[in-house]
């Protein structure tokens, strides 16, 4: 079982996947949880290269690079961590997966959905989430939510109507394939959201 957690900046993704991740081991599951970008040592390098402040001479990496470290990443991370996992017959719990490529390189960079959409399919040999829980959140909202966690030089960089295409974006891959998503309101209460998700993912599991 492959579940995925997709939403924007502040919308609470981590911690509902350690309370799920919580809840399935209490009734007996083996649960790996990994993250994108950046749950392998190759993927750290990865991630430092696309979402660490540009160094000296300013060299910010460009929108199809952008795309294609992201697409490494899944590729190594899909291939060393999540599809091992899956054969041991372990859930696995992805924070950020395909579609936050889908939505922030395709709909937040402008870059052809399509293409971006190939890329994945290739780096992952096709492998989809069995869910994806889709934290749903205003950016105006998210972006002041992580904020408080943190610096947010790059996210300063990155517009509101940026983030606003993402939310988007991700809203229409959830409509396209309601079977696939939950779409969950990030303005609930952490219990709220978690009891939804349990719920949901309870319908998935063979007792
Ligand atoms: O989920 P996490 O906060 O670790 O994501 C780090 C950042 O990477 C996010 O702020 C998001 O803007 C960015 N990101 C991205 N494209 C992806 C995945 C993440 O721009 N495909």
């Amino acid at each position: 079982l492959f579940i995925v957690f997709e939403g924007g900046e502040g919308a609470g993704k981590s911690t509902q996947v350690k309370r799920l991740a919580e809840e399935l081991r209490a009734i007996g599951r083996e649960v790996v949880v990994t993250h994108e970008p950046g749950a392998t040592p190759i993927g750290k390098r990865i991630r430092s290269l696309v979402l660490d402040p540009p160094g000296e001479g300013g060299d910010v990496v460009t929108p199809r690079a952008e795309a294609l470290l992201y697409a490494a990443d899944r590729a190594h991370h899909v291939a060393s961590v999540v599809r091992p996992a899956l054969s041991r017959g372990s859930v696995v719990i992805s924070d950020r997966y395909v579609d936050s490529s889908l939505a922030y390189q395709g709909a937040g960079r402008t870059l052809p959905v399509d293409e971006v959409s190939w890329l994945s399919k290739w780096a992952t040999g096709g492998l989809k989430p069995d869910l994806v829980v889709l934290l749903d959140l205003d950016p105006s909202v998210g972006l002041a939510r992580a904020g408080k966690r943190g610096p947010v030089d790059r996210l300063e960089s990155e517009s509101l109507a940026f983030h606003e295409r993402v939310r988007y974006a991700f809203l229409d891959l959830a409509a396209a394939d309601p079977s696939r998503y939950l779409v969950l309101d990030a303005t609930n209460g952490i219990d709220a959201l978690a009891e939804g998700i349990l719920q949901r993912v309870r319908h998935l599991i063979p007792e």
